[in-house]
């Protein structure tokens, strides 16, 4: 969590336990209605510090770019690099694989 979010909840249950103090204070006089109103309140308040504080958890769980693998290019460039230290002459690189030079060392290979 960050500091603004420890700010954020810490502030939500201050609210929160302010709010049942009060509660608690207009119940005593029995002001139902109020003392109610302000219960929902303090629980109003208490859910949304716990929202804050799990949605931050859950921020700071998500992995990062430095976490990810690496990008697409480069496995490409990889696969470039394989196959280009592969090449044995010119031919078998133009064609695909499937053919040599007559004076490649590979020639016996190629597809006929
Ligand atoms: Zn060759």
């Amino acid at each position: 969590m960050t500091p603004g979010e420890y700010a954020r909840a810490a502030a939500l249950w201050l609210l929160g336990i302010g709010l049942l103090s009060l509660a608690t204070l207009y119940a005593h006089d029995a002001l139902w209605p109020l003392s109610a109103a302000l219960g929902a309140g303090a629980g109003l308040c208490a859910n949304t510090a716990l929202y804050v504080s799990t949605r931050a958890e859950e921020r700071a769980a998500r992995p990062t770019a430095a976490d990810q693998p690496p990008a697409v290019a480069d496995a490409i460039d990889g696969c470039v690099a394989v196959a280009a230290a592969s090449a044995c002459c010119e031919k078998w690189w133009t064609s695909c694989g499937f053919m040599h030079e007559a004076t490649c060392h590979r020639w016996r290979e190629t597809a006929r």
